[in-house]
């Protein structure tokens, strides 16, 4: 490393960034690329280097998928007790949890997310990793059915190794999110993360060694999308594939699935809209949608992007965000009293300002210009939230931005409020704002997503499903328990008396 301000770093950081170039993990050996070729993973908020990493290629991808079938074959994993697997992961969660503030910096560097953010992200992943534990202990796994002349059963078996793909915006809590169902319902799993940001998910796999996830059980394979990402998606000997990312990877990754029939899960991206009526408190209101658009810098595929508002209160809702979105203090996301860090890439940040200015050119009405930010002292990715109105067909309107950016819209009636949340291709998550519970009810239900919130955007309790429709995923969603028998494949058996 060498190249971050290291003096602010935690000790066990700065030796696990020092420690040269980071490996894939396959069947618990770290392994480096067999072409040899290596990819830089940076801070965004410094633009410097903070590591090399293995850039795996196709037949590294394959031998991993390897590991992870021999493993489910071999080890007694899929066949441990439900509360043998349970006490496991549950040690794993114990692990995170006592190398929370190393994971959670080494993600705040990588990602370029406040700090803060970054420990709910590493505690988020702990808690998930114990719900599956323990919801897995308490599956019927055999039920009868009662059939004339016949015994007749089912049982749900594990499935065996399982590909999942991942985004750089919640790298560690969506891995939680991921495997843990998979994990706890026995079976094995295969990691890409993100190119932008792969540190957290190789500390895991180092640490599932320490704590005894045997051998072969969780495996990383770090590398380009095109590359390591392609040939997980195409390898016909993953049992189930889940991919969380933007809709048109998730197409490419799909049709991969599609051409070998393996079941896949597609969480993808979102426009979604928050829908505010004339009874609400408009302070707090604003207050908490600002919150919600400039939370790891509005990169947040379930974010509430377009803010559609009742007419009566237009005005005095849009002189509260604005005043409350020009204080918002852009800084560097390991210094205290940073409210929105950078965006992940120079990338990134190009195509939010060049949505801006589409926005613009299609006829959109800057209410807060936005642009790109400077912070004292760092050369990172920073731009500042901004505040477009106008026509729903506009671009920034329709497209997701995934920055700090929001589309406004005013509404006179119920009717049409619905109607313009479901103008869009997503499908992701929606929220109605209203002191009224019987229109909330009604509303959130009308509207047309995989999940909506009331009074709130962004809430995610355990056990609540939580996924998309259209083109923002299919498969079934994460975080409930009906994920964890999407990793349990149903097996009939007959006999005839
Ligand atoms: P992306 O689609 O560019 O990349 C996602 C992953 O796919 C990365 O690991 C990447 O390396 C890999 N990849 C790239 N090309 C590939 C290929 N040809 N074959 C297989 N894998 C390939 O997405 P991103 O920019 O990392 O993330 C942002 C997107 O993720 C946004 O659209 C956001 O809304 C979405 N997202 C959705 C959810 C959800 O739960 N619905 C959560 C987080 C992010």
């Amino acid at each position: 490393m060498a190249t971050v301000a290291a003096s602010s770093l935690l000790p066990k950081v700065q030796e696990f960034l020092s420690s040269g170039t980071k490996k894939g993990f396959v069947a618990g050996r770290e392994v480096d690329s067999s072409s040899g070729e290596t990819f830089a993973t940076h801070d965004p908020g410094s633009g410097k280097k903070l590591s090399d990493v293995a850039a795996l290629q196709t037949a590294d991808v394959d031998r991993a998928v390897e590991a992870a079938n021999l493993a489910f074959q071999k080890q007694a994993w899929a066949r441990l007790a439900p509360s043998d697997r349970s006490a496991m992961l549950h040690r794993l969660a114990d692990a995170i949890e006592k190398h929370k503030a190393v994971i959670a910096q080494i993600e705040a560097l990588d990602a370029g997310k406040i700090e803060s953010q970054a420990q709910g992200d590493v505690q988020n992943c702990a808690d998930t990793l114990r719900y599956f534990a323990d919801l897995a202990q308490h599956l019927r796994l055999r039920s009868t059915i009662a059939v004339k002349h016949h015994e007749a059963w089912t049982t749900r078996q594990p499935w065996g190794a399982c590909g999942f793909i991942f985004p750089w915006n919640f790298p560690f809590l969506l891995i939680g999110w991921g495997i843990s169902p998979a994990l706890a319902a026995g079976n094995t799993v295969v990691i890409k993360p993100a190119e932008d940001t792969p540190l957290s998910a190789i500390y895991l796999a180092h640490l599932a060694q320490e704590v005894g996830i045997p051998d072969g059980v969780i495996n990383v394979v770090p590398g380009l999308g095109s590359v390591a990402g392609a040939a997980l998606a195409a390898n016909p000997r993953i049992k189930r594939m889940s991919f969380t990312g933007s809709p048109e990877v998730g197409r490419l990754v799909a049709a991969s699935c599609g051409q070998n029939l393996v079941p896949v899960k597609l969480e993808l991206g979102g426009k979604g809209a928050a829908v505010v009526f004339d009874d609400v408190d408009v302070r707090q209101t604003a207050e908490k949608l600002v919150g919600a658009i400039t939370f790891h810098s509005g990169q947040v595929c379930c974010d509430a992007t377009r803010w559609l508002v009742h007419r009566k209160i237009y005005d005095s809702f849009v002189s509260e965000c604005v005043d409350r979105l020009k204080s918002v203090r852009v800084g560097y996301q390991l210094d205290g009293g940073t409210q929105m860090g950078p965006v992940v890439s120079a990338k990134q940040r190009e195509r939010v300002l060049r949505y801006l200015t589409r926005g613009k050119a299609e006829g959109a009405k800057y209410v807060l210009e936005g642009g790109l930010a400077t912070v004292e002292g760092y050369t990172g990715n920073y731009v500042k939230p901004a505040l477009l109105a106008g026509s729903l067909d506009n671009v920034a309107a329709r497209e997701e931005i995934f920055g700090p950016v929001a589309y406004l819209s005013p509404f006179d009636n119920e009717d049409q409020a619905i109607g313009m949340t479901n103008q869009t291709d997503y499908g992701l998550a929606n929220s109605v704002w209203t002191t009224d519970l019987g229109r909330a009810c009604r509303v959130a239900e009308a509207m047309c997503a995989g999940n909506s919130w009331i009074n709130a955007h962004n809430v995610f309790p355990h056990g609540v499903p939580y996924g998309g429709i259209n083109k923002s995923g299919m498969g079934g969603g994460v975080l409930s328990i009906e994920t964890l028998f999407d990793y349990l494949r149903s097996l009939s058996v007959v006999r005839p008396l």
